[in-house]
C-alpha cells in the first residue's frame, strides 16, 4: 500500500469517525429530554432510524444500542489508523492476507478478509462455504 492510498484511506477513517461522533452526541442529546423534534427534522441520513412505533423506553433502548455500535465502530477506526502508521493495514489479522481494497473501500475499519470475518461469524456452527470460493 502507497503513501497515496494510506492518505486516502485515512481521510476515509476520520471522516467515518467524525460522522459516528457527531451522531452519537445527538442521540445522547435528544435521548435526555423527549421534545417533539426529532419527529420534525429530516433524519433520512441517519443509519438508524427514529420509526413511529414503541414505547418511550423501546426508543431509549433502540438510542442506547445505536450510541453503544457507534462507540464500538469508533474503537475499531481508532485501531485502524494505529494500523495504518504501524503499516499494517489492509492485512488481515488472522490469516495475514491482504484485505482487497474494494473490502477496504467498503469498510475501512475491518481487520479482518472476508474469509475469516465470516469464519468469526459463524463460529458456534460449521461453516458452509469452501476454500475455493472467491478470490477475496
Ligand atoms: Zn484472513
Amino acid at each position: 500500500m502507497n503513501n497515496q492510498e494510506k492518505e486516502l484511506f485515512k481521510t476515509l477513517l476520520l471522516q467515518l469517525r467524525k460522522e459516528l461522533t457527531g451522531q452519537m452526541e445527538q442521540i445522547v442529546e435528544t435521548g435526555t429530554e423527549t421534545t417533539g423534534k426529532e419527529a420534525a427534522g429530516d433524519h433520512s441520513s441517519y443509519s438508524f432510524h427514529i420509526a413511529d412505533m414503541g414505547s418511550d423506553t423501546m426508543e431509549r433502548e433502540k438510542k442506547f444500542l445505536a450510541v453503544q455500535r457507534s462507540g464500538m465502530t469508533v474503537q475499531e477506526i481508532d485501531e485502524a489508523l494505529e494500523r495504518i502508521e504501524n503499516e499494517l493495514f489492509g492485512t488481515c489479522e488472522l490469516c495475514g492476507c491482504k484485505i482487497p481494497k474494494e473490502r477496504l473501500e467498503f469498510i475501512p475499519h475491518t481487520k479482518y478478509c472476508i474469509n475469516c470475518q465470516s469464519k468469526q461469524e459463524d463460529d458456534t456452527h460449521t461453516p458452509e462455504w469452501t476454500e475455493e470460493e472467491g478470490e477475496w
